[in-house]
């Protein structure tokens, strides 16, 4: 049997991932993500034109692989059947080249609904949920009500879906929420959207992709966000609602731990978040936004401005240990080229103790980011081979392999396919 490599964040997300895994294809036979729902956003570019997706896999450029959505993750129909047409638009064939698992869940206009009412009864304590209704569609699937989208080939649905609308409903009421109007046209988009997605093959995810290892098949499992909004091991309670981690690829397509093979860890050379939690090492200053402006750092699902910092070595370190990362990639060490000084953070200084572990929790103490500078580097418009890359962005990738210890293979230096440097 072949094994599975799993690629994924290792920071809160944005990380580069859809780039990485467009890149990477032409290496496999099959791409599944395994969790997550439509809040991420994999940004894209190619051929002068960018490419946004949010549930489909980033496999689906490439005409040598298939892709699966795998059962861990969870789907909006409406937000899948708009993504289908602008691939479609593009010339992408997701017909021959998509398949669902049938036990992954669907997101229903209603989760929308309680997922808004609940973010804002948090008042202040927002944890900067993006409103799709991720979280209350993972709720259900724990809480053993939710609907799967299996569930559409059989007759029971309707009953089935109108059960579950009911006692949103009623969850809603507790919030002060009644559905306007506007609900029933959304239900009609929602009921059309499970029409239009019909077209793509419904598998038994886990049989599938058994079936490809035993072919000897290359797979790759693609994870959304980062390791830091893990909802076991990220900043909590401002994390995501699914396992961004590695185990998630096994419980997200149905695998056993001994099927993985490389663990690839997505970083970029600084840091990024969205949304409110914890980020010791954020900038509030004019380097700060200028790597928000060169980076374009902002949200390719909902346009909101991340929050930038300095790399964070034992938050890097962390992810390492707990995917068990066996080679490193590192982004957009272009945006910042021409910054004469970097930071790099190396530990915290937390109420007077030096740690270089991830605290419980960095909330309601006081968190110092302990800094190593080092010299920065120009422009990398020009560098093709990792060999050639300026002396000081050599030190700082050594810097990072020698702390976290593990190398770093791969260098991207630009939004583009050919902005990629293979070591
Ligand atoms: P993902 O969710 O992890 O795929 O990340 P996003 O798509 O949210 O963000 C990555 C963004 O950075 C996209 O707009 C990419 O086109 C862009 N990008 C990827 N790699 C690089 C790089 O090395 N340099 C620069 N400047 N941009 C990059």
């Amino acid at each position: 049997m072949s094994k599975i490599d799993v690629l994924l964040g290792l920071q809160w997300g944005d990380e580069g991932k859809g780039k990485v895994v467009d890149v990477l294809t032409p290496n496999y036979q099959l791409v599944a993500r395994f969790q997550g729902g439509p809040n991420a956003g994999h940004t894209l570019v190619f051929e002068d034109r960018k490419h946004v997706l949010h549930t489909v896999p980033s496999g689906i450029f490439r005409s040598s692989a298939k892709n699966l959505i795998g059962n861990g993750v969870v789907i909006d129909p409406i937000v899948l059947q708009k993504e289908l047409r602008t691939l479609h638009d593009n010339g992408v064939d997701t017909k021959n080249r998509l398949m669902i698992s049938e036990k992954a869940h669907l997101i229903l206009p209603t989760h929308r609904m309680l997922d808004a009412a609940s973010e804002k009864a948090k008042g202040k304590d927002k944890i900067g949920s993006t409103l799709k209704g991720i979280g209350p569609a993972y709720m259900d699937k724990t809480g053993r009500n939710g609907l799967r989208i299996g569930d559409t080939q059989h007759a029971t649905f309707l009953e089935k879906y109108e059960a579950l609308k009911k006692k949103h409903i009623q969850l809603l009421k507790a919030y002060d929420v009644i559905p306007d109007n506007s609900f029933v046209e959304e239900e009609n988009a929602w009921f059309a959207a499970i029409d239009s997605i019909k077209e793509l093959p419904l598998v038994s995810g886990e049989y599938y992709i058994h079936q490809c290892l035993q072919k000897q098949q290359r797979i790759l499992a693609e994870g959304a966000q980062g390791s830091l909004l893990d909802i076991d091991f990220g900043t909590y309670p401002y994390v995501t609602s699914s396992n961004t981690t590695c185990a998630g690829a096994c419980t997200g397509l149905g695998l056993p731990p001994s099927a993985i093979g490389n663990v690839i860890g997505i970083f970029k050379a600084y840091c990024t978040r969205v949304g409110s939690g914890p980020f010791p090492t954020e900038l509030h200053d004019e380097i700060g936004n200028s790597i928000r402006e060169k980076g374009k750092e902002f949200g390719s699902t909902t346009g909101r401005a991340r929050r930038c910092g300095w790399l964070d070595l034992p938050a890097l370190k962390f992810a390492c240990m707990i995917n068990g990362i066996t080679e490193l990639i590192m982004m957009k060490s272009d945006v910042l080229g021409g910054i004469p000084k970097i930071n790099v953070c190396t530990a915290y200084n937390i109420e007077g103790r030096l740690q270089d572990t991830l605290p419980y929790q960095f909330e309601n103490q006081k968190v110092e980011p302990i800094y190593k500078e080092l010299d920065g580097w120009g422009s990398l418009d020009q560098v093709k081979y990792f060999r050639d890359l300026p002396a000081s962005l050599q030190q700082y990738i050594r810097l990072i392999e020698d702390y976290v210890q593990v190398p770093v293979t791969l260098v991207s230096t630009g939004p583009g396919r050919e902005q990629t440097l293979f070591r």
